[in-house]
């Protein structure tokens, strides 16, 4: 099964660096699906894309996360991404 890991990693930080961000700097965006929808979809095509192959429904580990790296760079583009939406939400 091909994954893109990526992807994965941006799922698994969304929730906490909208938090983050909430908390931090700006308790009035809005965190709808559509909204995080948007947000993953932007943040998505400013990264690279990392394929890895996986056996089906292996998951991928911690380890693979701190291999991989690319964390802070994925935290990076969130954030962008989180400002576009939220300057012109699309609903
Ligand atoms: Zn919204």
């Amino acid at each position: 099964m091909l994954q893109n890991y990526t992807e994965t990693v941006v799922l698994q930080l969304l929730n906490s660096v909208l938090e983050d961000y909430k908390k931090n700097k700006n308790p009035n965006i809005c965190t709808c699906e559509r909204c995080r929808q948007d947000i993953m979809a932007i943040a998505l095509n400013n990264l690279p894309p990392r394929y890895i192959a996986t056996d089906t429904g292996e998951v991928i580990t911690q380890v693979a996360f701190n291999q991989f790296g690319g964390r802070a760079e994925i935290i990076t583009q969130l954030i962008k991404a989180i400002e576009k939406v939220n300057a012109n939400p699309r609903h």
